[in-house]
């Protein structure tokens, strides 16, 4: 990765605007590479023996946390939208988790029940 990308990519970390790192001509082409790689299959469903196609290209160690490994093919994993989600919520602290159930437990209506 060139200094003048990496930049850029702080910058956009620094002002929450990452959509643009997903949109840009570079991320899409290595995204690419990554689901040529992985066979277009999530790498977590083919570890349990079973086939779900591709459908995030998820960093490993996170583009906020290692903007230098963004463009690292070495980085990325193919998986599908549920072990995307499980991956991410691993991530969450127990604070985030317990702020998370305290929100839905301010959703609840009790109205709704019967
Ligand atoms: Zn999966
Ligand atoms: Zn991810």
């Amino acid at each position: 990765m060139d200094e003048k990308f990496y930049r850029w990519l702080v910058q956009l970390i620094r002002d929450g605007q990452l959509k643009k790192f997903y949109d840009c001509a570079r991320w899409r082409k290595l995204r690419r590479e990554a689901i040529k790689r992985d066979n277009n299959e999530c790498q977590m469903c083919k570890h349990l023996g079973r086939y779900h196609r591709v459908e995030n290209v998820h960093h490993i160690k996170e583009v906020k946390d290692r903007p230098d490994l963004a463009l690292d093919i070495n980085n990325l994993i193919c998986l599908c939208v549920d072990h995307h989600n499980e991956v991410h919520d691993r991530y969450l602290s127990i604070e985030e988790k317990k702020q998370k159930k305290l929100e839905s437990f301010k959703n609840f209506d009790p109205r709704e029940r019967w």
